[in-house]
């Protein structure tokens, strides 16, 4: 029996083996050791995220979709080309529009979901709904369903550019679409890259990003030349910053210095996007004169 054993009275069991006079910074350091770093407890998706319903404007049908709370999803830094930030949260992914019953599918910002006229109508019934299964999207769409992962929202959101192809939308709905769509895979990549037995499926997401990249960049450009301003609710400044990070991240750093110029020396550009493009334009000339050295 140990000799304070009568401590069961108390409900405090000592142990069998007890070294009464242990060295004080000994007994410390075990406790030191034993303490693992807590987990940050990572709060799910869906507590920043509501019902919204919705009228189909082709089959006429409401459903409910899941739009994020804006009042409760704090905003973070945005990537430099723009991408929003959230905590706790991708609100890309939510970024769509998709009726369960006919597969009509839109980006949900800008109105694209409600903007169709009649013959685009006629195209999306004839190319999409006749042969869209409702089963395909159905999981996502249970009341109990609170959360998207990246492969629904990804999915979702390539229905959405397929939708956007068939009704001859804008180029920059498209364009704007592919862009999205590179952020959604640069998230699963994100959310993969702690896990290492992911890795060949992160480079996978990573070689997607650089394709829809890729597609939003060259969409974007043909945009700027053909239609007005704004686009995808970007006024010329947001696009003409948007266009030199990506023309920076894709290695083309004179079409991003050229987009900078303009921003600078324009008069109607706000200070904060100035300010932005200043700070890039002075990466930019840092990361040449790098690789001049
Ligand atoms: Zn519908």
């Amino acid at each position: 029996m140990s000799i304070l054993g009568g401590l069961e009275k108390f409900g405090i069991k000592a142990d069998e083996k007890i070294d009464l006079f242990e060295d004080p910074k000994k007994v410390t350091a075990k406790a030191a050791e034993s303490d693992t770093p807590a987990e940050p407890v990572k709060k799910s998706e869906s507590e920043f995220v509501l019902d919204k319903s919705l009228r189909c404007p082709v089959c006429d049908k409401v459903f409910k979709t899941l739009q994020p709370k804006s009042g409760r999803v704090k905003r973070l830094e945005s990537d430099r080309d723009l991408r929003p930030r959230c905590e706790g949260i991708d609100i890309m992914k939510y970024n769509v529009n998709c009726c369960p019953f006919c597969g009509y599918t839109a980006l949900s910002s800008s109105k694209y979901f409600e903007t169709i006229n009649a013959n685009q109508k006629k195209l999306v019934e004839e190319k999409i709904c006749k042969s869209f299964d409702p089963k395909s999207v159905a999981d996502a769409y249970k009341p109990d369903v609170r959360e998207w992962d990246y492969d629904t929202a990804i999915a979702l959101h390539q229905l959405s550019l397929y939708n956007a192809v068939v009704k001859g939308a804008k180029t920059s709905e498209k364009a704007y679409n592919c862009l999205v769509l590179a952020w959604l895979f640069r998230g699963k990549a994100e959310s993969l890259a702690k896990d290492p037995e992911a890795k060949d499926e992160a480079a996978k997401c990573k070689a997607q990003e650089a394709e829809y990249y890729k597609e939003a960049y060259e969409g974007m450009n043909k945009a700027v030349a053909t239609e007005n301003f704004p686009m995808a609710g970007m006024d010329q400044s947001t696009v003409d910053y948007l266009l030199a990070t990506m023309a920076f991240q894709m290695g083309d750093t004179s079409a991003a210095t050229r987009n900078l110029s303009r921003i600078i020396t324009s008069p109607a550009t706000n200070s904060k996007i100035k300010e932005k493009a200043r700070d890039l334009k002075d990466e930019i000339i840092a990361s040449i004169q790098k690789t001049q050295q």
